[in-house]
């Protein structure tokens, strides 16, 4: 009999962001894989003893890869009864986490999937950025900036309110070129939330233009929501 593998939603940052049943399993886990996401206070609340393997990537270093993540899952899942997979935000918002379900479904490991505070509303709503007001945004999107431009078709997210562009830094400026030429306003104010609910978080305001133009200087992690919810003048919620 192999045991369970929980694949868990760490939330954006903050351990108080955790769900309940997150922070349960977490604390009883027998082995726990994590990515780099996964902040280290969230490290530190792993019981003593347990076995704690990252399979994240840092800059500069080779990222596990998703055939070995999924050989090392299925591996623990025969030895131990609690294999918690651990992975930033919501687990199943990017980052591979139903591919990785899938796979163990395939081999017969019960999967439990614990949802997730997802980086691209809990760090809007930390910051007051409310990605729908009554009377500013009815409706938001949330993309991956991570893929080459020429792969996103960035005219259909033109009309959505408030765009959320998560994994975006690297391809900030050629985004927003897109996103210009394809009729969203240069003018259009917009947020960059780095390591949003960390001690380390730190905001960047800037108009979609300044982006395209390269002036912007961002790190990742990092959240970028587009749209006049960013504007304190919008909604008043917003600390800078
Ligand atoms: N499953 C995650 C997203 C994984 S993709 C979730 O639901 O949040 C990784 C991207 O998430 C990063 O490139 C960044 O855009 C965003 N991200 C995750 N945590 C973040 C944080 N604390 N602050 C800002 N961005 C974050």
């Amino acid at each position: 009999m192999s045991g369970t593998v929980y694949l868990v939603g760490a939330g954006p940052g903050d351990p108080e962001l955790l769900t309940v049943k997150a922070w349960h399993l977490l604390v009883t886990a027998d082995v726990v894989f994590h990515d780099r996401l996964v902040s280290d206070d969230i490290l530190d609340l792993f019981r003593p003893g347990a076995q704690v393997i990252d399979v994240g990537k840092r800059p500069g270093e080779v990222a596990t890869s998703q055939d070995m993540i999924n050989e090392l899952l299925t591996a623990a899942a025969k030895r131990h009864n609690s294999v918690v997979r651990l992975k930033g935000g919501d687990p199943l918002i990017f980052g591979r986490g139903a591919e990785e379900a899938r796979h163990l479904r395939a081999h017969g490991i019960e999967v439990e999937i614990v949802p997730g505070i997802t980086s691209a509303l809990g760090v809007l709503t930390s910051a007051g950025i409310p990605a729908t007001c009554r009377g500013v945004a009815a409706g938001f999107a949330v993309v991956t900036g991570h893929r080459a431009t020429g792969e996103t078709d960035w005219s259909r997210y033109v009309a959505v309110d408030t765009l959320v562009i998560l994994m975006g830094v690297r391809n900030r400026a050629d985004i927003a070129t897109a996103l210009i030429a394809a009729g969203r306003p240069g003018t259009e104010p917009t947020m960059f939330i780095e390591r949003g609910t960390t001690s380390t978080e730190r905001r960047v305001r800037s108009t979609l233009r300044e982006v395209a133009d390269g002036t912007t200087v961002i790190s990742s992690p990092a959240v970028w929501a587009l749209g006049a919810v960013t504007e304190n003048a919008s909604v008043g919620l917003v600390r800078s």
